[in-house]
């Protein structure tokens, strides 16, 4: 046991080497800080978890690349691709492929970096990775889209595999894109293998797949309002984004008999003040899905809602929020919102959305909190699931798929939990998703010596 004047001088250690050599890459930062902290008490007991930690901070291999192609008008065009295999401790390479202008090295590192822990905690067979490009699908043509997929999927890969590294999709990549990857991949390889998750249901894909995410933070939210003697009967709750995740948690809400009121997207949000129904929530998906047209539309759909351009959600008076949107959606004074509106819970469906500022008044306010890495695991969780489908070459039953989402949403809770408990922590769920997550994957690298 070291001196805790010992240990917070490694991690001083820590700060200063990661700001020399990642000082500009502020998502990183932000999101290996925050583990940082929660993992204070680990160090103090143990000495080798700072050297895990010191070693699982610098990603086992990061690949840039350019990615060349041709738009409709015959002009060309230059993107940039990313593979970040940040560690293999406990399995393949595996995390989602995100196509937005605000993809960079630090973006696609700290989502990386937050898979390691979110694939730990499914107790799954998973390393992390994550990837993607400062591509913007926004007003490109279906045959553009084609043509970018096939460009990166040409450099791509060479770096995975079913056995190396399994990508998926993240924001802007689903099942179109993937298509295209998966096209693109078996020409180049000759085989048909299980090297992307989140394939149609009709090739390979596994059932329950498109709404993973969004049910598994639902599942997560029930196990945490049960422990708090609440459920969701009559709930109002705050979804952002309007993409699958927003939709599937939505969707699982209205079966739980809870009332969403809002989703959002980059130009603003949609107020349903009554809430909405099973209609108006396939109408979004129509509108998201098919047309693929920004929220404002939904007015044509709907003569009950509201919509707020350039706005987020979070000053709407509610009960719940399930931000499924993007990074640091939620900042500080629209905690400090939530907060004076009496929310109970936050449970991110989205990678980090809530910024440190945010956390820390959830935190002052006791609210309920479910951090992504734990809320949102449902969905590689079953992109985990898929591979072994895939391994066995079956496909298992709708409600097969569901349930074992469920009992592995439950098993985090759990998990979670009881971290928090070991050190000392109280119910702190956030701390004891950052430790729990940790201890596997910094077991393994241990066990498996310094590689
Ligand atoms: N992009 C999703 C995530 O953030 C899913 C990754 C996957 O299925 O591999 O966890």
């Amino acid at each position: 046991v070291l001196e805790p004047t010992v240990v917070e001088s490694r991690i001083q250690n820590i700060y200063k080497t990661l700001v020399e050599r990642d000082g500009d890459q502020k998502e990183y930062l932000e999101a290996v800080y925050e583990v940082l902290d929660a993992l204070k008490p680990v160090f103090l007991k143990d000495e080798k978890y700072i050297e895990a930690f010191e070693r699982l901070i610098e990603p086992e291999r990061q690949i840039i690349f350019r990615v060349p192609w041709v738009d409709d008008q015959g002009k060309q065009r230059i993107n940039r691709g990313y593979r970040v295999q940040m560690s293999s401790a406990l399995g393949p390479y595996k995390g989602g492929l995100r196509f937005h202008p605000t993809v960079n090295l630090s973006v696609i590192k700290f989502l990386a970096f937050e898979q390691t822990f979110k694939n730990s905690l499914t107790s799954l067979m998973m390393g992390a990775g994550k990837g993607g490009s400062d591509f913007d699908p926004r007003g490109k043509s279906h045959n553009e889209v084609q043509r970018f997929c096939q460009s990166f999927m040409t450099e791509l890969f060479k770096y995975i595999g079913p056995d190396t590294d399994v990508p998926a999709g993240d924001i802007n990549v689903g099942a179109r894109e993937i298509g295209f990857l998966f096209g693109q991949y078996k020409r180049l390889t000759g085989n048909f293998t299980g090297t992307l998750t989140g394939k149609d249901t009709k090739w390979g894909g596994s059932l329950i797949r498109p709404e993973a995410t969004g049910y598994g933070c639902v599942y997560f939210a029930l196990n945490y309002l049960k422990f708090r003697n609440l459920d969701f009967a009559g709930m109002k709750c705050l979804v952002s984004g309007s993409g699958n995740v927003a939709q599937y948690t939505a969707e699982k809400l209205l079966e739980y008999g809870a009332t969403v009121l809002t989703v959002s997207d980059s130009s603003g949000y949609v107020l349903e003040p009554a809430g909405f129904t099973r209609k108006n929530l396939d109408d979004i998906m129509h509108l998201k899905n098919i047309v693929r047209g920004p929220l404002i539309k939904y007015l044509e759909y709907s003569s009950t809602a509201q919509f707020f351009p350039n706005e987020k959600p979070w000053g709407v008076k509610a009960d719940l929020a399930f931000p499924s949107a993007t990074q640091n959606e939620i900042d500080g004074d629209d905690a400090e919102k939530m907060v004076a509106n009496g929310v109970l819970g936050v449970f991110e469906g989205a990678n980090m959305p809530s910024t440190p500022e945010a956390i820390l008044a959830y935190r002052k306010a006791k609210m309920m909190f479910g951090p992504a890495k734990a809320a949102n695991a449902g969905g590689v969780a079953v992109s985990g699931l898929e591979m072994a489908q895939n391994s066995q070459r079956q496909q298992w039953a709708r409600e097969m798929v569901d349930e074992r989402l469920s009992t592995i949403m439950k098993d985090i809770f759990e998990s979670s939990l009881k971290a928090a408990r070991d050190y000392g922590l109280g119910d702190d769920i956030q701390a004891g998703a950052n430790i729990a997550g940790f201890l596997k994957v910094a077991d393994a690298m241990i066990e498996q010596g310094i590689v």
